[in-house]
């Protein structure tokens, strides 16, 4: 522990989102000063923070700036400017590195980087043409998700093709840029675990979430996942192997599926703080928040404690005004505002934790709300 950043050093994050925000409020209480980048002033994570610097993502004077005040470097979402870490990088300022980010900005790389590691993942095929689009549905049948390799969230960049009638709508994904094939898993459920590991190697990984999306969009997160215990200690094992084998610095989310074969296919990568950990804040011990930033100062790893079962319901634009009328009504609601001044249908504007020893009761009660129909 003799490289480890100090209490009191400045964390410079690029990417203001709530990811951000969460990771600064995490970063501020344990006595760490916290400054921004990002294009829109007064972004939600900059009013948590000490500063901001108004830039572009890609504006390399600003990362400059940026670098010269803080003492460790950091990002909330994976589309950072490779190139420019690149040049600015080194151990101490960058630990997370850039060595993940090529491998998940990519998902043909990603893809191929589980597979190499003895992983199961969705069979898959890279796309570049019409004719090997038809060739890989000849192979795989239907249905398949066709994807962009680079550049989607949320579902979006991506499409399911049912049948041979979706072809002609999958050529416009096509046209977008490199793409995969994958075959549809049959799943029971989609969960996802939480990983974290420092600058000396120690790990800590959380329990594993299921998680339930209503439009590709994730909508609630249940922890312990309603999995046998067996599966959800695999879970965990792959996502240590996975942070090992990534050599890993910072936090990673790893989404998988639990197959209708019991199996556990390990779906995408997310080399930052994610939605479905969001649970950790009020459920653990410690926060996917705090154990990112303890990852990249170098600090201790502690082992994760989930202190009660949850439920984390997210909060889009359509149910902002309606939950915000509810929390102060319901005492088991820990409603967590992003501050984002435009409330957009599908926005992730905030999500609301429930701490339950009743996870079947606790899911009904947020149906009988109404608010997330
Ligand atoms: P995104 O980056 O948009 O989250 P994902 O690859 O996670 O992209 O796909 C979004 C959702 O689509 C998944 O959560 C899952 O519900 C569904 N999905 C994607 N790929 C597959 C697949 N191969 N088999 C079954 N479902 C899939
Ligand atoms: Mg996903």
């Amino acid at each position: 522990m003799n490289n480890s950043i100090k209490i009191g050093s400045t964390i410079g994050i690029i990417g203001g989102g709530q990811l951000g925000q969460m990771l600064a409020q995490s970063a501020r209480q344990s006595g760490m000063k916290v400054i921004i980048l990002d294009p829109q002033k007064d972004c939600p994570a900059a009013l948590f923070a000490d500063g901001q610097i108004v830039a572009d993502y890609s504006d390399e004077a600003a990362i400059r700036k940026l670098v010269s005040k803080a003492d460790v470097l950091t990002y909330e979402f994976e589309n950072v400017d490779l190139n420019i870490l690149e040049k600015i990088q080194n151990k101490t300022l960058l630990p997370q590195g850039t060595h993940l980010l090529k491998i998940t900005k990519d998902r043909l790389n990603e893809k191929n980087f589980l597979k190499n590691l003895g992983l199961r993942t969705a069979e898959f095929s890279s796309i570049n043409t019409e004719k090997e689009l038809k060739n890989a549905l000849d192979e795989f049948g239907y249905p398949s998700y066709l994807k962009t390799c680079e550049g989607g969230y949320d579902g979006k960049n991506q499409m399911q093709l049912k049948s041979t009638s979706d072809f002609d709508k999958a050529t416009t994904i096509l046209q977008k840029g490199p793409c995969i094939l994958e075959k549809k898993v049959i799943f029971k459920m989609e969960c996802s675990v939480m990983v974290g590991r420092n600058v000396d190697g120690e790990v800590s990984v959380f329990p594993v979430s299921e998680n339930i999306h209503r439009n590709q969009i994730l909508h609630e997160s249940i922890v312990p996942a309603r999995i046998s215990e067996k599966l959800q200690n695999e879970a965990q094992l792959i996502a240590r192997k996975i942070a090992e084998a990534l050599n890993l610095c910072g936090i990673l989310g790893i989404e998988m599926f639990i197959g209708e074969d019991d199996n556990v296919y390990v779906n995408e990568l997310a080399p930052r703080p994610h939605n479905s950990g969001h649970y950790s804040i009020e459920a653990c011990n410690y926060s996917q928040f705090d154990i990112h930033n303890r990852a990249i100062c170098n600090w201790k790893m502690p082992e994760i404690k989930l202190l009660k079962p949850v439920v984390m319901v997210n909060v889009l634009g359509q149910h902002l005004e309606k939950v915000k009328a509810l929390v102060p009504h319901n005492e088991e609601y820990h409603f967590h505002d992003y501050w984002k001044t435009e409330a957009r249908v599908d926005r992730k504007m905030g999500h609301v934790t429930i701490l339950t020893n009743d996870i079947e009761k606790t899911l009904n009660d947020i149906e009988k709300t109404n608010i997330w129909d």
